[in-house]
């Protein structure tokens, strides 16, 4: 059997998936690159569009587009943005009518998680906040030795918990989980052990004010450490 090969979008030139045509045209797949999913993975594609044709899919993507289309308005001068992603997951939660949130934070964003707390309150949704040390177990239960502590061998050191977080919020039945500064990895078994929608509204970014991309636009300048060679 032929390799398959594997889709490479992030170094496409050709971008025919948004293609700038009138709507009564068809987009073309005669300039796609030999790596482009359109072209070697029609089968997948079909497939998972047959999720949209579950009404409640096709509801929440249909309320998801349309959260995007409002987060731009035309103006004389043309067409720009206009909401922040904290107005958004507000905009979006009514949109959905969702009443309870759940929110996953980092303990190092706790004035983060009080201020998005009761912003969100104010805007008549309840919260339900879970702090990532929950638990407070060692984490020499996960097999972190002394020295690998952040506060030293000789302190207690309680490990982050996400998969507590995730199954306290579960069992709130929130409506919608919002993951605040997780850790990487952390994050991660949130995601997978969360059985409720879940969404972002930071990452955990420790030296770029929870803004990662920031790296990657100085890497061509004073971060360009980031593209040396290995
Ligand atoms: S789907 Fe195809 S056309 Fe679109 S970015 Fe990927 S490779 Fe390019």
């Amino acid at each position: 059997m032929a390799k398959e090969i594997s889709p490479n979008c992030a170094k496409c030139p050709v971008e025919a998936c948004a293609p700038r045509i009138k709507v009564d045209d068809k987009p073309s797949l005669k300039t796609t690159p030999s790596y482009c999913p359109m072209k070697n993975m029609p089968g997948i594609i079909e497939k998972a569009m047959a999720e949209y044709d579950k009404p409640e899919v096709r509801e929440f993507a249909r309320l998801a587009s349309v959260q995007e289309f409002e987060c731009y308005e035309q103006t004389p001068e043309g067409r720009r943005t206009k909401n922040p992603r904290i107005v958004e997951l507000i905009q979006f939660a009514h949109k959905c009518g969702y009443k309870k949130l759940g929110l996953a934070f980092c303990g190092g964003l706790s004035n983060e998680a009080r201020t998005l707390t009761e912003i969100l309150e104010g805007n008549e949704l309840e919260v339900i906040s879970v702090r990532c040390k929950v638990g407070a177990i060692p984490k020499e239960k996960i097999g972190i030795k002394p020295q690998e502590k952040i506060a030293g061998p000789e302190n207690y050191e309680s490990m982050c918990n996400p998969i507590v977080q995730a199954e306290i919020l579960n069992r709130a039945k929130v409506d919608l989980a919002i993951m605040l500064g997780l850790c990487i990895g952390h994050d991660t078994l949130f995601i997978k052990y969360c059985r409720v929608p879940v969404t972002v509204i930071a990452v955990k970014d420790r030296v770029t004010g929870h803004n990662p991309l920031a790296a990657l636009y100085l890497s061509n300048s004073y971060y360009s450490r980031l593209k040396s060679k290995k």
